[in-house]
């Protein structure tokens, strides 16, 4: 396992310099805008020295406050957005494409920051936070997931390096990935990435899972988790993630809206604010745009 770690170290401080000089060049930041955000979350890694249980480990609070956000600060995106996610719970995001759901998220990465208002993470302002310790409490699961070219195994172990094959198998087999991978000439060290195995949208988006689900945070980020799944292994990963989801508080934004029923809140986000909020049921009762997207999804279906 330990030659499986060394490699890691080297392509962990590779993607490091590599967000670092990209950071930079803003024009060719947003191009790879999706890679880095894994990246960023990948980078911020527990260091592999460090004993892999965090047994203190308690789910964050986490609140915006008036957050008003636009990457050309003249047309906002984001608009006086207030949000609290209570310690453990999960809050679902959803709305048209475009509204700002993604961008939530990076703001709570902090890729970008808010113009006005801001983003508390357990009462501290997350700019005041180092932001390898920051990112080290978060797992992303996001719309497209990096690939390196190195083992599954490797892969898998990039949400926490270090870990044991045993974790890295439990994490596979939660994600749904564990069968696929033994089915493959080298198992846990089939190559893949650019000149390895291909691997289709929803094996990457398992991998992505996998990783989430080994890497122990106190936030969960999921971003349309699941849009690359057929409705059975949906479901089945959904048991898994809100599993691990019980020992964080879980931010997840979604196309499907069978992800999100459970949720302790659902927001609808329209042009970047609050249009509806609350419980599946009560925002069905309420017949108003959630109960419009959720009838289009039920008549889409069959
Ligand atoms: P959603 O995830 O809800 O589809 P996003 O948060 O990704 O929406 O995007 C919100 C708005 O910000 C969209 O109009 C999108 O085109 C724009 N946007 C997203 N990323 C960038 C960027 N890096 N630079 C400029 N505009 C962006
Ligand atoms: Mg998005």
């Amino acid at each position: 396992l330990l030659q499986m770690v060394r490699p890691l170290e080297v392509l962990g401080s590779a993607m490091r310099d590599l967000s670092r000089s990209l950071r930079l060049s803003q024009p060719l930041l947003e191009i790879l805008r999706e890679e880095i955000e894994g990246a960023a979350i990948l980078t911020a890694t527990v260091s592999p020295g460090q004993p892999s249980g965090r047994p203190s480990r308690q789910p964050s609070t986490i609140r915006f406050e008036g957050v008003t956000f636009g990457y050309d600060p003249e047309r906002p995106v984001i608009r006086g957005l207030d949000l609290h996610v209570e310690a453990g719970r999960t809050i679902a995001v959803v709305g048209p494409s475009g509204s700002g759901k993604s961008s939530l998220i990076r703001l709570l990465l902090r890729l970008y920051s808010p113009q006005a208002g801001r983003i508390l993470l357990d009462g501290n302002p997350i700019d005041m936070l180092a932001l390898g310790a920051l990112r080290r409490q978060m797992a992303l699961v996001p719309q497209d997931t990096p690939l390196l070219h190195a083992s599954i195994g490797s892969n898998i172990a990039l949400g926490r390096p270090g870990a044991g094959m045993d974790s890295i198998v439990s994490a596979a087999k939660a994600a749904r990935l564990h069968e696929a991978i033994e089915s493959w000439p080298d198992g846990y060290g089939t190559m893949v990435g650019e000149r390895g195995l291909k691997l289709s949208g929803g094996e990457r988006q398992r991998l992505a899972i996998a990783r989430a689900l080994l890497r122990r945070p106190t936030v969960l980020l999921l971003d349309e988790p699941t849009s690359m799944l057929d409705s059975k292994t949906e479901a089945e990963v959904l048991v898994e993630l809100r599993q691990a989801a019980a020992g964080c508080t879980t931010l997840v934004v979604a196309h499907r809206l069978s992800t999100v029923m459970r949720a302790d809140e659902i927001i609808v986000l329209v042009d970047g604010r609050i249009h509806e909020r609350g419980l599946h049921a009560d925002l069905l009762a309420r017949d108003g745009r959630y109960a419009r997207m959720w009838r289009q999804q039920i008549d889409g279906a069959s």
